[in-house]
């Protein structure tokens, strides 16, 4: 059987490493210029350009059963045209609604009536400052599109910042939310076949430094047993909504009234990265059995876990605290904050496991203890 995926970056390269255990054959279409250095090696490269037709990118592909995306902004027209031939999962519906926020908020909060922060749409400066005197400060503004790992969004604190930075919101469309005051961050990865089989991950507790995953951890800190049962019937609802196949990520924010939706990934999720070493199946194994019609692997966590991203910094020359920590490579020329590797550790005392936690972040990052959200 052979799967392609559309995308040629980190998540590609765990998926095609999956694939490679799954005895699956595996090539990649690469999106205009993009890097793939990441996934030389792991199979054909066919690189998608304008002129190029769907009928012939298939056939270059190697007439995948399956193809899948490594990435939610794709175009969506290409992958529909893909499915005339085999099989995409996620289904490209799914993949445009959250590749826009308003759309993506819309489904949750207005069609599935799921929690998120209070959020208004704005298309101009009057819209703009009225959601910010009907939703009042602090704020944060987000544009509808290209929005990721914290890029264009702006902190609104009070009329000052507003102020200063409006005209560069209202150049984009963006929808403008409330400020959540979170206790925690937290993400859910959830995996659904084509019969409607799901299982759920448990909960990882994230840490963001200006809008970028930094660490994972799982197991650590006991999380309420509400918690994790409400984000469950959260993700089954939205992936049962859309009859979804495959991984999907729920980020949350974890406030005194319980859960708020931050944001929906329908793919592997760096939040689940973990699972490489965590769980009796790894999220990229669960992704791949799901799409192709392969019964589903046991979430079940196999020992405490905590995952380091290294951004901006090579893999090969970090130090390893201890002997559990295993090192991951994307393969990638290094440049200031990319996702570059990231290192796991599976450790049955959860305390001993904190420590490694802090200690190697003081080694990536020469923090003392300083996990705070941003
Ligand atoms: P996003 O691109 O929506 O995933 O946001 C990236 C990060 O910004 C999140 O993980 C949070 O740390 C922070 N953030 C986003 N939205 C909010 C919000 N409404 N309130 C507080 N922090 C937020």
């Amino acid at each position: 059987m052979r799967i392609s995926i559309v995308g040629t970056g980190q998540l590609a390269r765990l998926m095609a490493l999956a694939a490679h255990s799954l005895k699956l054959d595996v090539s990649f279409l690469r999106l205009g210029d993009d890097d793939y250095s990441s996934v030389d090696g792991l199979g054909r490269v066919v690189t998608a350009t304008p002129t190029r037709t769907a009928v012939g990118l298939y056939r270059d592909l190697g007439r995948p059963d399956v193809i899948t995306v490594d990435r939610e902004s794709v175009d969506i027209d290409l992958l529909k045209s893909l499915q005339a031939f085999c099989s995409v999962d996620p289904a490209p519906e799914i993949i445009e609604l959250t590749q826009h926020r308003l759309k993506e908020k819309y489904w949750v909060a207005h069609q599935l009536n799921l929690p998120t922060a209070d959020y208004l749409y704005c298309d101009d400066g009057r819209s703009l400052f009225e959601a910010a005197e009907t939703l009042k400060f602090p704020l944060i503004a987000k544009s509808c599109e290209s929005g990721y790992d914290g890029k264009n969004q702006w902190r609104l604190n009070d009329l000052n910042t507003l102020e200063s930075c409006w005209e560069q919101i209202v150049k984009t469309e963006a929808i403008v939310e409330k400020q959540v005051s979170f206790q925690k961050e937290v993400s859910l990865i959830g995996v659904r076949n084509a019969h409607g089989d799901t299982r759920f991950y448990p909960l990882a507790e994230n840490y963001h430094q200006n809008g970028v995953l930094v660490s994972s951890e799982v197991g650590i800190n006991a999380l309420p047993d509400k918690l994790a049962g409400d984000a469950q019937n959260y993700l089954r609802a939205l992936m049962s909504s859309g009859n979804y196949v495959g991984v999907m990520a729920m980020e949350c924010f974890v406030t005194d009234k319980g859960l708020l939706i931050n944001e929906l990934a329908p793919r592997v999720h760096n939040s689940g990265h973990w699972t490489l070493t965590g769980s009796a199946t790894n999220q990229f194994e669960n992704h791949l059995r799901a799409i192709t019609g392969m019964p589903l692997g046991s979430t079940e966590l196999l020992a405490p876990t905590a995952m380091v991203n290294l951004l901006g910094v090579t893999p090969g020359q970090v130090h390893l605290v201890g002997e559990r920590a295993h090192v991951y490579d994307y393969h990638k020329a290094l440049k200031p904050g990319r996702k570059m590797g990231h290192i796991n550790c599976s450790l049955s005392e959860p305390w001993r496991l904190r420590q490694w936690l802090d200690q190697q972040l003081n080694v990536v990052y020469g923090w003392e203890e300083k996990r705070v959200a941003s």
